[in-house]
């Protein structure tokens, strides 16, 4: 049975309105009016952030609705942790064929579990029907002057990548199935079990973008590739970028699953990782293991800003040709 527009936003939305840890705060006026209130604390800035996800670009035709609605929220909560913000409130524009319980349901489950994690609540939205499209927009606070940007790296700041990368490639590719273009199983199920997972129910890096802040002099969160993403960082900061091949983190199941060479092109050009990359002058190494015991993953350095701009890849100390582009929604990849 499908619902009338108000009663989806009653049933599915209006209760997320509700969640959050710190959801008492803030929020004068939350959905059910023409827009919401929101208070800033003093001394803070708003952080804002958009992202929107398209049915057969960003997540597979029959996809399940819950990672549907965990991705929506999480690739906001990765940009807004690379900006070192604290998550508050988020708004949902969501279109959709029909308005069935098949789809909605999970997919505010998905939503929800997510954002209850985070503290984070759902303040307004709009609801329309058409080809399926979710567009979430996310608004956080990040005391005065503390934003972490991607310009603010030097010449000789070791680049670290929190977590490992390429397995969001690796766990699309198994979604896909070598039929159509992806990649057959391993002789693993468990491990491929845990790629699919790292694709369909990302983790953004949210308490360690906050325990970044006054210690990285550049962040930038890992969507559309490590390499171009880092690359990007290098630029904002007027550098360049030399990684080394042999330090990046591919975990246990992306090495069982493929080749050296493939990995290592996942781990490089895969996007969808949502992990941090992010720049620590050498004389602050010291203060590193604080921010990522606070940040509860670890992170690994894959390399060093340069004066000279550019990437260059070193393989076993040999520059290397620059790795395939990561994504670009106008150029395909
Ligand atoms: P308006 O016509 O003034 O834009 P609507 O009638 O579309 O308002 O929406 C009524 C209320 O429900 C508003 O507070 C709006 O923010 C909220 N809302 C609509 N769709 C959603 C949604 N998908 N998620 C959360 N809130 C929503
Ligand atoms: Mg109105």
């Amino acid at each position: 049975m499908s619902l009338g527009e108000f009663d989806l936003i009653d049933r599915y939305f209006r209760p997320l309105g509700r969640d959050g840890a710190h959801a008492a705060d803030g929020v004068p006026l939350g959905i059910g009016d023409d827009a919401a209130l929101l208070v800033v604390e003093p001394g803070c800035q708003l952080v804002a952030a958009i992202d929107t996800l398209v049915e057969g670009r960003h997540f597979l035709r029959g996809c399940d609705p819950r990672s549907i609605g965990h991705r929506a929220l999480a690739v906001n909560l990765s940009d807004i942790a690379a900006m070192g913000g604290r998550p508050d409130w988020y708004l949902l524009a969501l279109t959709l064929p029909e308005s069935v319980a098949s789809f909605l349901e999970p997919f505010a489950a998905g939503l929800g579990a997510l954002g209850g994690r985070h503290g984070v609540r759902l303040v307004g939205g709009d609801t329309t029907a058409g080809p399926l499209t979710v567009s979430v927009q996310l608004l956080g606070q990040v005391p005065a002057g503390l934003a972490l940007r991607r310009s603010g790296g030097r010449p000789g700041d070791r680049v670290f990548v929190s977590g490992t990368t390429g397995d969001a490639a690796a766990g699309l590719a198994l979604e896909r199935g070598a039929g159509a273009g992806g990649l057959d199983g391993s002789a693993d199920p468990v491990s491929d079990a845990w790629l699919r997972r790292r694709f369909l129910f990302p983790e953004p890096r949210v308490a360690l973008g906050q325990a970044l802040r006054g210690l990285a002099t550049a962040c930038i969160d890992v969507s559309d590739g490590l390499a171009t993403d880092a690359a990007k960082l290098a630029a904002s900061s007027g550098c360049g970028l030399r990684l080394e091949a042999a330090s990046l983190p591919l975990s246990s199941a992306l090495r069982s699953l493929c080749t050296p060479v493939q990995a290592l092109d996942f781990a490089l050009s895969g996007g969808d990782d949502y992990e941090l990359c992010f720049a620590i002058p050498p004389d602050c190494l010291d203060r590193l293991p604080a921010a990522l015991a606070a940040g509860g993953v670890e992170a690994t350095c894959i390399g060093e800003l340069t004066a000279a701009p550019g990437l260059v890849l070193l393989r076993d100390g040999h520059p290397t040709p620059a790795p395939r582009p990561g994504h670009d929604h106008f150029r395909g990849g």
